[in-house]
This record gives structure tokens, C-alpha cells and sequence, in this order.
């Protein structure tokens, strides 16, 4: 049912943005032409999709490369100038959402609808949690506390939600590669794991183009995130870019963002991506196996600065932590662990400092400078009492201040999601 209402509210919301923003097309040359723009829909602070659509037109018929979902339609229409021909094929990089929306608009009688093996796997998995993620991802994505980025920064992404549309299965399902032509041209797919474990890479050998869907963007990946999913492999990550790398691609088209053209251009910024994720992995595996304990290697590890990409999307701190519990689960030989997190112990220490109103008038003190202090010391307060007025306001006054100082997208979801939490008890 959640599922459902969520649905509905996404159908609305893009119904709205379509009106609310336009789109651009852009001629990459040989026949392949992206939609860009989704926006946001009038009057509501839902973040809907940026994500593109990419139509290969040929001769005998056309090509889609991903959906995109809240402006779906109006992609569609833009790319109807210059699409004229029976859709042969939807290719989708991956099963999320904000790839997968849009195939009831293009889906024609006969289109193959085309995706490696564990697209339904995945969609098994996604619907099999719909209501945890229909929690987290209204978290992450529900909304930001300041207006949303400068021109500039690099767009928000996309929802990665957990609401395929109901005609969106596939026919046509492949495990390492899969090949077949429309009008002369030659589409190539290879098994590409990354972003998700059943995500594929289209290769157009005679345009040399890759049209690479999640596995890059304009951000350190986001190895892990937030809103719960299984661990994305970093060594997957690797042999993935190696894959494409191979290729010698002209030209790269994320789905997310704009292509990147230019053999050396492509091979830079490819290999980069891929360095800068081997880094991390590696020093993350090298700490593990010297004893040391995951936060400490959160605080430790950074990139050089020539692997630097910026961390709009994607963190860090949440990727080493993705890597090391991917490998060894949330056990972290500290015995007391065993039975429960230590903030169990938290009543004990409010009451030793004096209750929860000593305890949230420091956090209040603190909040300035101090605002992650400020916020642990309303953890525990709250601890004690859930509703305690004084730490609900230091708390909001903390999450106010991480806000202003973040440029990650997800945080600041999250950072939101709290404020809002706890404004809600305030009522
Ligand atoms: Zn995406």
C-alpha cells in the first residue's frame, strides 16, 4: 500500500514538474540525442529525479537508453523532434527507479525492454523492503532545510526509490554480454556491477560511445548509502571502469550529468574515478588487517589530492565504513557490543551529570561551535526523555548549523529529516 501512495505521489509530483520546468536536448553527435532537465515540482520540497534519457536513432527504428521517471514525459516529448521511428529497444543500466519510470511511456508494441540477469532479483529485493524504503528514502530525499544548490554545484541526484512502474519487467535478459543491431548499428552490453549488482554498460562501437549509467558522476561514489542497501563493491567499482576503459571510449554518457567527450578526457577522468575508489579500498583493507577499528579509519583516510572528486553525493567516511562492514558485518570486538550498543548506558550518564535539563543546556552552549557534541549530548538527554523540550530545541539548533555547513546532498537529506523529527515532537 505504502508502495502504492508513494507511487502516486511520484505520478503527481512529475505531472507538475513537467509543467513547472523545460527540457533540453542535446545532439551528441551520430544519432544520439539526451534529455536533460527534471526540476522541481511546483510548491512542494520534494526533490523529484535529474536523471537523463538518451535516445539512439537510426534508420530502422530507435534505441532508448534509461527513462529517467518524474520528467519521463517531457523527456519524451522534447525527444520526439528528432526520434521519428518505432522504438526497437529500451536499454536499462540498472533497476532504479530514476532509470526505470519512464518505460510505460515509451514502451511500444514490440520494443524489447533489455537489462542483465538480476534485474528482477533486484526488483524482488527493492519491493521486498518497500516499507523500510519508503521511510529512508522520504528521508533522504524529502526535502532540504536551505533552498536548493547554486547554479554551479553539481545537480542533486536522483531518488533511487523502490517503485518500478507495474509494466516496467524486461523480455530480454542477459548474464555477461548481449548484442544486437538496429539500422546498421551495433549495441553492445556488458555486465558492468557498480552503482547496483545487475548493472550493465551499452557500447556503440562504431560511434565509440558507453553509455555508463550510475557508475560515475560528478562525486565520489556513494559506496554506501544512507537509505540502506546492500554493499556496492569497490572492486566491483574497479573492474567495471577497467571494462570501459578498455573500450577506449570518444565519448561517456553518465546518467546523471553531462557526457564527457574526448578520448583523453574520457580516459582521465575514468581512470581517476577508478584510483580514487581503489584508494580508499585499499587503505580501508590495509587498516583492517593492522587492527584498527573502523571510526578510526573514517578519520584517517582521505584522498590524495590528485584522486580528489568532491563529495556532493557520495562520502567518504560512509564509504570506508560501507567497505569494512561489508567485509567483516557490525561485530566490533568490543565485548560490551555483544549486548547492545553503548548508548545504553546513557540514562545512567544523564543522571550523573544531573538530568536531562543539565545535560541539554550544555548541548544549547555548545551548539555554536560544537554542534555534532551538542547533538550527541540530545542523543543521550533523549534517551531519558523523548519529548524533553530543551534538548528537542538544542538538537534543532545543532542540525540547523551541521546544515548550513554541508554540501552533500544525502547529509543534508538526513540533517532535514531530523529537524523535522524533532520539530515534530516539539508540537
Ligand atoms: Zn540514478
Amino acid at each position: 500500500m505504502r508502495r502504492v501512495l508513494l507511487m502516486t505521489l511520484a505520478i503527481c509530483l512529475a505531472g507538475r514538474g513537467v509543467q513547472a520546468q523545460g527540457v533540453r536536448v542535446v545532439d551528441l553527435g551520430g544519432g544520439i540525442y539526451q534529455a536533460v532537465g527534471a526540476g522541481v515540482a511546483g510548491g512542494s520540497t520534494v526533490r523529484v529525479p535529474q536523471s537523463n534519457t538518451f535516445v539512439v536513432v537510426t534508420s530502422g527504428g530507435d534505441v532508448v537508453v534509461d527513462t529517467s521517471i518524474a520528467a519521463a514525459a517531457a523527456h519524451q516529448r522534447a525527444l520526439l523532434a528528432v526520434s521519428k521511428g518505432p522504438i526497437r529497444a529500451i536499454v536499462l543500466t540498472h533497476a532504479h527507479g530514476d532509470h526505470t519510470g519512464g518505460i510505460p511511456v515509451w514502451r511500444q508494441p514490440g520494443t524489447d525492454v533489455i537489462a542483465q540477469r538480476g534485474y528482477p532479483e533486484f526488483l524482488d529485493y527493492t519491493n521486498r523492503l518497500d516499507g523500510y524504503f519508503a521511510r529512508s528514502n522520504v528521508a533522504q530525499f524529502g526535502g532540504a532545510v536551505r533552498p536548493q544548490a547554486p547554479a554551479g554545484r553539481p545537480p542533486s541526484r536522483a531518488p533511487v526509490v523502490g517503485m518500478p512502474p507495474v509494466d516496467s519487467r524486461p523480455n530480454v535478459l542477459f548474464d555477461e554480454t548481449h548484442r544486437f543491431e538496429v539500422g546498421g548499428t551495433t549495441f553492445e552490453l556488458f555486465h558492468t556491477p557498480g552503482e547496483t549488482p545487475e548493472h550493465l554498460t551499452v557500447w556503440i562501437p562504431k560511434l565509440k560511445a558507453a553509455f555508463v549509467g550510475d557508475n560515475y558522476y560528478e562525486s565520489f561514489p556513494n559506496l554506501y548509502t544512507l537509505r540502506g542497501t546492500r554493499p556496492r563493491w569497490a572492486l566491483d567499482y574497479v573492474d567495471s571502469l577497467n571494462k570501459v576503459l578498455a573500450l577506449e571510449p570518444e565519448l561517456v554518457l553518465p546518467s546523471h550529468g553531462d557526457a564527457i567527450r574526448g578520448r583523453d578526457e574520457v580516459k582521465r577522468r575514468l581512470t581517476k574515478y577508478r584510483d580514487a575508489i581503489l584508494y580508499v579500498h585499499d587503505a580501508t583493507v590495509k587498516g583492517m588487517n593492522e587492527g584498527k577499528d573502523v571510526l578510526t579509519l573514517m578519520r584517517e583516510i582521505t584522498l590524495p589530492p590528485e584522486l580528489a572528486l568532491g563529495e556532493s553525493y557520495g562520502r567518504l567516511t560512509w564509504s570506508i565504513r560501507g567497505i569494512y562492514e561489508g567485509y567483516v558485518g557490525w561485530f566490533d570486538g568490543n565485548v560490551s557490543t555483544m549486548f547492545g550498543p553503548p548508548s545504553q548506558g546513557y540514562s545512567a550518564i544523564v543522571a550523573l551529570a544531573g538530568g536531562p535539563d543539565r545535560v541539554s543546556a550544555r548541548a544549547q552552549e555548545v551548539a555554536d561551535q560544537d554542534p555534532l557534541t551538542a547533538l550527541y549530548l540530545t542523543d543521550m538527554a533523549l534517551a531519558v526523555d523523548p519529548t524533553h523540550r530543551a534538548s528537542l530545541e538544542a538538537r534543532i539548533s545543532a542540525l540547523k548549523i551541521l546544515d548550513a555547513r554541508s554540501n552533500n546532498s544525502n547529509e543534508r537529506g538526513w540533517l532535514a529529516a531530523g529537524i523535522r523529527q524533532a520539530e515534530a515532537k516539539l508540537k
